[in-house]
């Protein structure tokens, strides 16, 4: 039975290259998920987008002498750079600067208006006399009221780790110009979370069996721990979505309430773009469809609580106000596999340091199979890793090239120089042979047992081992020897090889999905595996926004075993990877740390 799944990514800040601890910690897993419920026969869609407002981008304007427009500009058009090279095959990732956006957002902030769980209230924030206008928090520094450290942000302070509340600080300063501000009362409106409560504990222990524990401990476990409070959800700044009350203007939306609006924007979006403008309601109103969130754990509380929250205080009256068409409930996530971090070489990874390994710059050096496969066998599922030079060639070296890119390599080369460029006439098959096949063709129940429970290490050491089993196989029959006593005994191994073979090469392509490709073409398959990815812009009131769209065309891929056909011509084959030398270990440790400009 096909299922509606909803692949709900993280939405990136616009204003910062994306590193490896991004990639492994959401972006990667949700395409091995969704790569692997396409190949499975579900109605899968993935979206998301760059986050292009908040203080994250207009702090990096003033830094970079820019606008936020540009700044926002300039980081996506890297990210959709990087997601075509790492083959992140998105249905849609757009962004949260268009229109549709706005109106989306609007509409939930209404309907939650609509439903009482809005509510407004003044607070005291900070002014500035010489810009005026009020400062968002993370434009004041001062001394922390809690450690006394002199030059805590407005948020949070550096020195003790403490959140702040910026108008507590000490000697407050703007970050803009040095002046002085001045604490003034400005109203806001609030999601009154309180009320909301009830629903998300509902919504929380409806999940408990099977969600992982550290998200269940930061959501479920917090609110335990501490009853939920109101939440300021607009803020006195002009790079953001007007809120969509008279007497409001200059206010915007707070930017954690709108992004997280976006995956269900995104599947306006893509609806739209598809010319089937009402389509999303199959993964949002669908009881039956299921949501899955790709986030790193420290994105939980708004993913498992908060946007939850949202949803529910939105029920009812969301398509009334943005379709004119209500009462129908819209679908909470079904799961949210955050994951933990990934550090580098024993340290946190830190941007600013240049303690990173950033993904366009390692693409620059080494194909992308390489780097998902380091990062899915290295993923942080159930704690912190570490991603270390030495490991990234040890395992690209004795698992890619040697266990799984040799055997496919050897017995290709092997096929095609001694059966005339076919896949040779087997033998009946023997006992041997037929016991491998069942063993690799179990892998389609194992491997996707685990892809499906967001298992990922797991399913692809399972299909690693497998290859190792196809392996000692080989070991034992030793085409290359019978060839020379029998030619048809050779054939039916080799016939065997490949067609456990053609199917490691499916077990493999949500993880591997380029040389997956490629040996599907050398097996002598004209269909792809997959469709391809392409970018396109759109234009509306605000402007024009380019997208990234994956585009299933003649994708031909089936989570199924091998029918290999006997005599099917293949192509003369090329190695799949290469080996690396130990001598970039020593150069890549030298890059890391070292201020590029
Ligand atoms: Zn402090």
């Amino acid at each position: 039975m096909s299922r509606n799944i909803l692949s709900a990514v993280a939405w990136p800040y616009a204003n910062s290259h994306i590193h490896v601890g991004n990639i492994t910690g959401s972006y990667l897993p949700a395409d091995v998920f969704t790569r692997y419920q396409r190949l499975a026969g579900n109605r899968v869609i993935m979206v998301s987008g760059s986050d292009a407002h908040g203080t994250p981008v207009t702090v990096r304007a003033d830094a970079e002498n820019s606008t936020p427009l540009e700044v926002y500009q300039k980081y996506h058009a890297s990210f959709l750079e990087l997601f075509q090279k790492l083959g992140l095959s998105y249905d849609l990732f757009t962004s949260t600067h268009t229109e549709n956006h706005f109106k989306v957002s609007q509409s939930i902030f209404l309907a939650l208006q609509k439903n009482g769980c809005l509510y407004t209230e003044r607070e005291p924030q900070w002014y500035s006399h010489s810009q005026r206008r009020y400062l968002p928090d993370r434009y004041v520094e001062g001394t922390c009221y809690i450690c006394g450290y002199t030059n805590a942000r407005g948020d949070q302070c550096d020195s003790c780790g403490n959140l702040l509340d910026a108008s507590q600080l000490i000697d407050p300063r703007s970050k803009i110009d040095g002046s002085t501000p001045e604490l003034r009362d400005t109203e806001h409106f609030y999601l009154d979370l309180g009320k909301l409560q009830p629903a998300v504990v509902e919504f929380l222990h409806q999940r408990e069996d099977y969600w992982r524990p550290n998200v269940l401990r930061q959501s479920l476990g917090q609110i335990e721990a501490n009853a939920l409070r109101g939440r300021a959800i607009t803020r006195d700044l002009d790079w953001g979505i007007p809120v969509p009350v008279e007497g409001w203007e200059g206010k915007c939306l707070y930017v954690w309430f709108e992004a997280v609006i976006g995956y269900l924007s995104a599947a306006i979006e893509w609806a739209q773009i598809n010319e089937k403008p009402e389509a999303w309601h199959d993964w949002w109103y669908d009881p039956e469809a299921r949501s899955y969130y790709f986030i790193g754990k420290d994105n939980i509380p708004f993913h498992a609580v908060i946007w939850p929250a949202q949803l529910s205080g939105a029920d009812g009256y969301f398509g009334e106000i943005f379709e004119g068409e209500g009462g129908k409930l819209l679908n909470l996530p079904y799961d949210v596999p955050a994951n933990e971090f990934m550090n580098l070489e024993g340290q946190k990874i830190s941007g600013s340091r240049n303690w990173a390994v950033w993904g366009l710059d390692f693409l620059s050096r080494y194909d992308p199979d390489p780097l998902r496969y380091y990062l899915i066998t290295n993923m942080p599922e159930s704690k912190d890793t570490d991603w270390d030079w030495q490991d990234f060639v040890n395992r690209n070296n004795n698992e890619l090239v040697a266990t799984w890119g040799n055997l496919a390599n050897r017995m290709l080369s092997f096929a095609f120089r001694n059966w005339d460029g076919k896949v040779p006439n087997p033998g009946e098959l023997r006992a041997e042979d037929k016991e491998i096949l069942a063993t690799v063709e179990k892998g389609f129940e194992t491997v996707g047992e685990h892809i499906n429970a967001v298992r990922l290490r797991f399913a692809l050491f399972e299909a690693i081992r497998l290859a190792t089993e196809v392996n000692k196989y080989l070991d034992k029959a030793a085409p290359w020897f019978e060839i020379k006593t029998d030619k048809e005994e050779a054939a039916t191994t080799v016939y065997t090889a490949l067609r456990a073979i053609d199917s490691l090469k499916i077990l493999l392509a949500p993880f591997l999905p380029f040389t997956s490709e490629r040996l599907h073409r050398y097996l002598g398959y004209s269909e792809p595996l997959f469709g391809e990815l392409t970018t396109e812009v759109r234009h509306d009131s605000l402007g024009e926004h380019e997208v990234l769209r994956y585009l299933p065309g003649q994708a031909s891929g089936k989570w199924q075993p091998s029918q290999l056909p006997a005599g099917q011509a293949l192509v003369q084959p090329e190695p799949l990877f290469r080996k690396l030398d130990d001598s970039l270990v020593e150069e890549e440790r030298a890059r890391l740390g070292v201020t590029q400009k």
